[in-house]
């Protein structure tokens, strides 16, 4: 077979598994054939740049950045939606349109998803780009971002039309959003407070590779475009399953306003079984005719109607606040609960969040509160009953001192959270920091849990990670539930964990805000731990990326003197703190201060490898062009508006040679 005929193969295969995967939910192989088969992929398109293809599965990982993100205008307008809030509500709309239109009117109901709005243009079956709504006559181009969503098809399959728009919601699935806050939690950085708002922050991020690592999922409702071949909304979802999209199958035709108030009904109760978030229903007249003789509202479409579920709320007593302190020593208030059933689950215990939030609320213990469940690990408080206070009761005092160590807290300006700074005594951020240091993303000791380290920290074996590379089988092996085969292991995860390179090392460390694409870009830029401990503040905000509040963190953090000592021994027992030396063989400073963008398919140097050799020399590959721009890599069958674009800023244009010749 030929190389090319390989890759189309390949390409076409990674593509089905992707859809089952991604789309059906069903797979056929395993995560490590499919991983195979893709890095096979990866090295023949690099080998033979010639079959470049910009809908290649292998596109999925990211790594074009972009800077600015280009306006675009909406071909078909991106209108709102009227609210609904009742059945009144809806029974007069049925009537407004009935008056419209004459003959039989059938409906459809669909879910409402709570995430981002977006518009994805295809051109003969490849997605080509990707807008935001904006303000509904015109958006940002985030295509890059949203090529890393495994579940939007990059070539759609079956009888799509030639050009169209089609629309729906990029969103957070609630189990990959927990996951996403955990790991956060974990890095000693302030969860993100809802699915909605991080699913439509991650389109604006600048690093498409970071967008590729987060769990995001897309659901379609919508095609626009001309001479389409179908006949109402019902047919068209259907249409775009088959062409590969993600379409929900809970859609459901309705013959009346009764019938719809059914299919609420039954969500409104069923809602918190989906996997992902609904704040409601859309009701659509079925039949794109009728639709267009409805039309439009300067706003909204006649045709249309969003039907908002309530918030669900139950009001139950607050017991008692207590005080949780975690790894990094911040203080979060907890609200114990009377149990009570909410929105399908139990709850026991909310956030208060922090001292101010208290205040704001005026919550006190002995009060009746209201607790609602948004997209958040535990719920929260929103208010308190007040006619129910007790007259006697007074308002909440928070602690001044930690719950475990009794050192006075303290409370930085311009930070909502308390923290114990008692760092090196206070038992809970010991045993945190050393659960942290161990975990799967940090040092990932095989044969040691969490639990093992309380226990060896509560006998006294150890006080900080460092101790860790000093433990004997002997002193563990008194240890409850330890026998002569997990102390074994133990041992020798500790070992095997001296291999484990720098920038998870950096990241185990648990320096507060350096969580793990921190700690890479720290360990890419300074290279070995020496020169990141040198590194003042000014040297670390020079850094792309890196703001004030982690430089002062990284400074402040070296320069403790007990943090200096674990490190040294951290060194003698041989951890990896720079980078590899194979890794550093090839970086330069040639390209300091450059900025490059590469456009087109290359002879000599794959498009990856031409961007990392950009990036092992100190420069920067951006993925658009802006008078930023300083040369823009000329390939084969560049796009004429790039050399325009770039003839009108006056970057300079440069070949594949030239290119290689400057390093
Ligand atoms: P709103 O932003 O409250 O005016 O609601 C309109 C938005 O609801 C649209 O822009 C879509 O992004 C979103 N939406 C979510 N699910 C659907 C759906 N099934 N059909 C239409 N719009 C939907
Ligand atoms: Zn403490």
């Amino acid at each position: 077979m030929s190389i090319e005929s390989k890759i189309h193969e390949l390409r076409e295969e990674l593509r089905r598994h992707n859809y089952n995967y991604y789309v059906l939910d069903k797979p056929e192989i395993d995560d490590y054939t499919f991983d195979q088969k893709l890095k096979e992929l990866q090295r023949l398109e690099e080998a033979h740049p010639e079959y470049y293809d910009a809908s290649s599965p292998t596109l999925r990982v990211g790594g074009e950045i972009t800077k600015n993100f280009e306006t675009v205008r909406h071909e078909y307008r991106m209108y709102s939606l009227d609210n609904s809030y009742s059945q009144e509500d809806l029974e007069d709309w049925e009537k407004r349109i009935k008056k419209l239109i004459d003959g039989k009117v059938e409906y459809v109901c669909e879910l409402k998803y709570d995430g981002a709005s977006i518009s994805l243009t295809y051109e003969e079956g490849k997605l080509v780009r990707a807008v935001t709504r904006g303000d509904g006559v015109q958006g940002d181009d985030v295509t890059n971002n949203v090529k890393t969503i495994r579940s939007i098809p990059l070539q759609l399959k079956g009888d799509y039309p030639e050009k169209f728009d089609i629309r729906g919601e990029i969103i957070l699935p609630l189990a990959g959003f927990a996951a996403m806050n955990a790991a956060r939690v974990e890095a000693g950085e302030e969860p993100y407070s809802n699915p909605r708002n991080t699913a439509s922050g991650s389109l604006k991020l600048q690093d498409s590779a970071e967008v590729s690592n987060r769990p995001l999922d897309c659901l379609l409702y919508s095609i626009k475009g001309e001479n389409l071949k179908f006949k109402t909304q019902y047919e068209g979802l259907e249409k775009a399953r088959s062409w590969g999209f993600k379409v929900p199958e809970v859609a459901q035709v309705t013959a009346s306003t009764a019938e719809t108030l059914k299919f609420l009904e039954y969500w409104d109760e069923h809602r918190h079984d989906l996997p992902y978030e609904t704040d409601g229903v859309v009701i659509k007249v079925n039949d794109l005719q009728q639709q267009e003789e409805l039309g439009y509202t300067a706003k909204a479409p006649r045709w249309a109607m969003a039907y908002k579920f309530k918030t669900e709320q139950a009001e139950t007593l607050l017991e008692k606040i207590t005080y949780q302190v975690g790894r990094t020593g911040a203080i979060t208030p907890v609200a114990n609960l009377t149990p009570v059933q909410l929105a399908g689950t139990i709850v026991k215990r909310a956030s208060l969040h922090n001292a101010d939030q208290i205040a704001k609320l005026d919550v006190r213990e002995g009060d009746r509160v209201y607790v609602e469940k948004g997209g958040e690990i535990i719920p929260k408080i929103v208010g308190v009953d007040f006619e129910k206070r007790d007259p006697q009761s007074e308002p909440t005092v928070y602690i001044t001192n930690c719950p475990e160590c009794d050192t006075p807290l303290v409370r930085e300006e311009g930070e909502a959270q308390h923290y114990c700074p008692n760092e090196m005594g206070c038992p809970p951020q010991i045993i945190g920091r050393i659960q942290h240091f161990i975990s799967r993303k940090a040092m990932d000791i095989e044969g040691l849990g969490g639990e093992t380290v309380a226990l060896l920290v509560n006998a006294g074996l150890i006080q900080n990670y460092a101790d860790l590379y000093e433990l004997k089988k002997e002193q563990i092996l008194p240890l409850e539930r330890m026998a002569e085969k997990s102390a074994d292991n133990l041992i020798k995860g500790i070992e095997a964990s001296k291999a484990v390179p720098f920038e998870r090392v950096l990241f185990a460390l648990g320096i507060r805000y350096v969580g793990e694409t921190v700690a890479r870009k720290l360990a890419k830029e300074f290279k070995t731990i020496d020169a990141l401990v040198e590194a003042g503040e000014e040297r670390l905000v020079g850094v792309d990326e890196i703001g004030g509040r982690i430089a002062e963190s990284v400074v402040g953090f070296f320069a403790e003197a007990l943090n200096q000592e674990l490190i040294n021994r951290l060194k003698t027992y041989g951890l990896q703190l720079e980078l590899d030396a194979s890794v550093l063989e090839n970086q330069t400073e040639k390209l300091k201060g450059l900025t490059f963008v590469i456009s087109g398919v290359f002879e000599k140097i794959s498009r990856s490898d031409l961007k990392k050799t950009i990036e092992d020399n100190g420069g920067k590959a951006a993925g658009s062009i802006s008078s930023k721009t300083n040369y823009l890599v000329a390939g084969d069958n560049m796009g004429p508006s790039k050399r325009e674009k770039a003839e009108k800023l006056g970057v300079t244009i440069i070949s594949e040679d030239e290119f290689l010749a400057m390093v």
